[in-house]
C-alpha cells in the first residue's frame, strides 16, 4: 500500500533546537542554534516507513517569536502547497511548545483545507539526553496520514497523545506530559501498533469555519488583561488607548474582573470595544450570565482560555462586531 504523502512545514522551537551538550536542557534556548527541516527530518530515518515526506521550511526561530503575521502565512503555505499537490494527505507543522496551542488554535479556525493538519513540538532539545523530538515527529506524521483523523479539526501530538487544538493546554514548564486538554480529555493515543481515536470534537473547526483569512495582511488588535487582587483600571485603559478593538477579561474563577478593571471594561465596552470575559482558572465554562456580563456589554468565553478566546475574538472580528453574533460564534466554536 502507498504510504500518505505528508508535508512537514518548519518552524522551529526546542524540537530543533541544539543544546551545548547531552544535558543541556534549558540554556540551549539561549544559544539560538536550530536544526533546519531537512536535518529534523534526517534525524528520524524512520519516517520513510511511515509516510512519503514532502519538507517545507518556513523559520527557525523560538515560538515565542511566533505570532499573527505567522499565522497567517502558516495559513496560506497550507493552502498554496495542498493546491498545488493535491495528493499531500496531512500537514505537519513543527513548532516551540510556548505558543503551540495558539498556532494550533488559529489553525483550527482558518484552515480550508481537508487533509488533517497536526502541530508538534518537544520538551528536550533535539541534542539532550532522552530527547522526545524524533518520536513526537514520527507520531505527528502517522496521525496526519491516518484517514480517521479527518474532521477532527487541527490537532496536537506529543507524549503519544493526539490532543484536540481548541481544547488542549501546556501545563507544565518542563515535564514531557505538558499537553493536556484539562476539562474535555484526549483525542486519541499514537501507539507503537496503531493510531486509536476514542472520540471526536463537536465545536465547529477546521474546515467548516466562517472565517477567511485569504487576503488578509493583519487581524484586529484584542488584548487580554488579567484579573488580580487589587488591580486598577491602568492597563485597561492603556490597551484601549493602543487602539485595540477587544479585550479578554482573564477574570478571578468563575469569571470577574477586579471592580476598578469593571468600570473601565464598561466603559470601553460602550465605546464599542468588544469586550469578552474568560477565567484565569484554565477550567471550566464561564456563564452568560445576565446582570454579570450581558447588562455590562461583555460576552462570555466560555471554556476556552483566555489565550484561545483572543484568537477566537480576532477572527470573529473579521466578520461582525455585533454583540449577539459574537456570542454565537464564542458558543458554536
Ligand atoms: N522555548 C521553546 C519554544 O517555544 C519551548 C519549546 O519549544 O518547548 O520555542
Amino acid at each position: 500500500m502507498a504510504l500518505p504523502k505528508i508535508a512537514i512545514i518548519g518552524t522551529g522551537g526546542t524540537i530543533s533546537g541544539v543544546g551545548r551538550d547531552r544535558l543541556d536542557f534549558y540554556e540551549y534556548g539561549t544559544s539560538g542554534r536550530f536544526m533546519k527541516v531537512d536535518e529534523l527530518i534526517a534525524g528520524v530515518p524512520e519516517l520513510p516507513r511511515v509516510a512519503e515526506i514532502v519538507s517545507i521550511p518556513y523559520k527557525n526561530v523560538g515560538s515565542t517569536e511566533i505570532g499573527p503575521a505567522d499565522w497567517l502565512a502558516l495559513v496560506g503555505i497550507i493552502h498554496e502547497t495542498a493546491a498545488a499537490d493535491p495528493t499531500i494527505a496531512g500537514f505537519v507543522i513543527t513548532h516551540g511548545t510556548a505558543t503551540l496551542e495558539e498556532t494550533a488554535y488559529f489553525l483550527n479556525l482558518a484552515v480550508k483545507v481537508p487533509s488533517p493538519v497536526v502541530v508538534v513540538g518537544a520538551m528536550r532539545p533535539s541534542s539532550a539526553l532522552g530527547a522526545d523530538g524524533g518520536l513526537n515527529l514520527l507520531n505527528a506524521c502517522r496521525v496526519a496520514g491516518c484517514p480517521q483523523a479527518r474532521g477532527m479539526g487541527v490537532m496536537v501530538v506529543l507524549n503519544d497523545e493526539i490532543n484536540a487544538a481548541r481544547d488542549v493546554a501546556k501545563t507544565s514548564n518542563y515535564r514531557v506530559h505538558t499537553f493536556i486538554s484539562r476539562d474535555f480529555g484526549l483525542l486519541g493515543y499514537a501507539d507503537a501498533d496503531r493510531v486509536q481515536f476514542y472520540r471526536k470534537p463537536l465545536r465547529r473547526a477546521a474546515p467548516d469555519t466562517e472565517f477567511d483569512v485569504s487576503g488578509l495582511k493583519a487581524l484586529p488588535r484584542v488584548d487580554i488583561i488579567p484579573a488580580y487582587a487589587g488591580a486598577d483600571a491602568t492597563l485597561v485603559e492603556a490597551v484601549v488607548k493602543a487602539g485595540a478593538k477587544g479585550i479578554i477579561s482573564a477574570g478571578f474563577p468563575s469569571g470577574s474582573p477586579s471592580p476598578a478593571q469593571k468600570k473601565a471594561l464598561v466603559q470601553a465596552a460602550e465605546s464599542g470595544v468588544a469586550v469578552v470575559q474568560s477565567s484565569r482558572s484554565g477550567s471550566g465554562r464561564v456563564i452568560d450570565d445576565k446582570v454579570a456580563l450581558r447588562d455590562a456589554g461583555f460576552v462570555a468565553a466560555d471554556s476556552l482560555t483566555a489565550q484561545k478566546a483572543r484568537i477566537l475574538l480576532m477572527l470573529a472580528l473579521t466578520v461582525t462586531s455585533d454583540r449577539d453574533d459574537l456570542r454565537r460564534i464564542f458558543d458554536e466554536y
